[in-house]
């Protein structure tokens, strides 16, 4: 079933569902590899624990490498239209599994249905998205003398770090360009969400030959093991800014390529010229999404003083409509944050509240008992001082400060005013007046009247501390690509 450079492409009629609800492995040259230790993760919205997911050794690494570099050497052989069709099957496999993963998702992350509807849906048309953007060789120059011209030669071995709060589409999102440029992969997900990553990769077998898609669940070693792996080419990483700096010391030991998709502190500029009632619902949106536990949240919202007051009251209207509880709940619009880390780290916020006397324009308390799970109130901080931690730091929960703004030339200058460059976005009825200001912001993405659209054809990356390189659209594709310059002379010596 699994394609080779004989066998035809596979289809979808020859997958077989999986069983998502129980039996989590780690895949090893295409085999279930037990573990003698295991350990679990915790159902965020009840904390009650999960089933049992491996614990990765060093020899299970060393194992997965050694097949991933027998895999590589056919692999990246493969015609590219035999690889796209097996990525595309594959891709079908999901779709076909798609409310089992949903629920499994929604089980060991806590989004609600509907977010994770998004991400499930999105997991999917990543892998599709991204089967349909092509890396041509580029002919740099053609004459009577030579034919130049650059090749996008696949890398190698792939190690995908992911993080625990997008734990399927950040699987997909990595698995699918790697293949596609021919190269094989390793697949770490995060210890507080392991089960989509590990369901994901148990399916991929019936698609690729042994090696080219495997699955390492472990414990906080993990992690740099791989970095520091001498077999492993590349390190695609998405996680914290402190992280990818560990990541990246480690890789250069080795000289591994990385990518870095890191934190974010994104401002949103609102012009006194907007609809207030509906930009503040769709501000409110993108900075509670997911908890505010989103790289690309909304985490400075700078709002002209014309409108301030009108506005914060419309967000804290639209706040108080959110109904927090059990993301498998229909009706509930935000859960709980994922891990007991982040919940005492976001406790930490609204311990400041009071040490620091920060006005409170909605939430401020922690009101959900945490054994029953890490429920936090979504929390709107009015006017802080510009260089408090809720402004400063990345929270990476709800809680978000309301700034304002009078001269364009300060609200730039304080956007801009971050270590991090994630997204940015402008919100005017003034689109070109809007733009203008959008191409002062130091960010990998800018939106206008818009925040976190995001799309698998469209490159996506961090400036500053919020990362290195892209990843999607034709740039992320040749983040899994060597550059080779080819030189053929159309003369032969004589
Ligand atoms: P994290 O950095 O703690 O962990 C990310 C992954 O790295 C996990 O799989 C973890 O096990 C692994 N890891 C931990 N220590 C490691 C080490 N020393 N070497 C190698 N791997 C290691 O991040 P998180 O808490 O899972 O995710 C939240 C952070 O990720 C936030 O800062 C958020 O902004 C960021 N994020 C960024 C993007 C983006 O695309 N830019 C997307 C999602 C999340």
């Amino acid at each position: 079933m699994a394609p080779s450079a004989t066998s035809p492409p596979p289809t979808t009629t020859n997958s077989q569902p999986i069983d998502l609800g129980s039996n989590y492995v780690q895949i090893i040259n295409g085999k279930s590899a037990p573990t003698e230790h295991v350990r679990h993760g915790i159902n965020p919205a009840s904390l009650e624990p999960k089933p049992d997911v491996p614990v990765a050794t060093q020899a299970d690494l060393d194992r997965a490498v050694d097949a991933a570099k027998a895999a590589f050497k056919k692999w990246s052989r493969v015609p590219y239209e035999e690889r796209r069709a097996a990525v595309l099957a594959f891709a079908d496999a999901i779709d076909a599994q798609r409310t089992e993963f949903r629920d499994l998702l929604i089980s060991e992350q806590g989004k609600p249905i509907p977010q994770a509807d998004g991400e499930t849906d999105a997991a999917i048309e990543w892998i599709r998205g991204m089967s349909n953007i092509k890396l041509p060789e580029d002919v740099i120059e053609d004459n009577d003398k030579h034919t130049v011209t650059t090749r996008y030669t696949p890398l190698g071995v792939v190690a995908a770090i992911v993080p625990w709060n997008f734990p399927l589409l950040l699987a997909t999102g990595k698995i699918a360009p790697a293949l596609l440029t021919g190269n094989v992969i390793i697949v770490k997900p995060s210890p507080f969400t392991p089960y989509c990553g590990l369901k994901v990769v148990e399916l991929a077998q019936q698609f690729f030959p042994p090696g080219v898609v495997q699955s390492l669940s472990g414990d906080d070693n993990l992690g740099p093991w791989l970095t520091s792996h001498p077999g492993i080419n590349k390190i695609s990483f998405t996680g914290s800014t402190a992280t990818g700096k560990l990541v990246m010391q480690s890789a250069s030991k080795t000289l591994k390529r990385v990518t870095l998709e890191l934190g974010g502190n994104d401002p949103a500029i609102i012009l006194p010229d907007v609809d207030v009632d509906k930009v503040a619902e769709k501000v409110a949106l993108y900075a509670f999404l997911n908890s505010g536990q989103v790289c690309l949240n909304l985490k400075r919202i700078y709002v002209h003083d014309a409108i301030y007051d009108q506005f914060r009251d419309a967000m804290v209207r639209h706040v108080r409509a959110y109904a927090l509880g059990d993301g498998a709940q229909p009706g509930v619009t935000h859960g709980p944050l994922q891990n007991a880390m982040q919940y005492d780290r976001v406790k930490t916020f609204f311990d400041d509240i009071e040490r620091q006397g920060w006005k409170v324009a909605v939430g401020g308390k922690i009101e959900a008992a945490p054994e029953k799970g890490y429920y936090i109130a979504p929390t709107v901080i009015d006017r802080p001082p510009e260089d408090s931690r809720i402004v400063v730091e990345e929270p990476f929960g709800p809680i978000v400060p309301l700034l304002s703004w009078s001269s364009e030339e300060d609200v730039i200058a304080r956007a801009n005013n971050t270590s991090m460059g994630l997204g940015a976005s402008v919100w005017s009825n003034d689109i070109d007046k809007a733009a203008r200001i959008g191409r002062e912001l130091e960010a990998g993405t800018v939106w206008i009247n818009t925040h976190f659209e995001i799309s698998p054809i469209v490159p996506f990356g961090g400036h500053k501390e919020s990362g290195i390189g892209a990843e999607w659209g034709i740039n992320g594709l040749k983040s899994f690509c060597n550059v080779q310059s080819m030189f053929v002379n159309k003369h032969v010596v004589s």
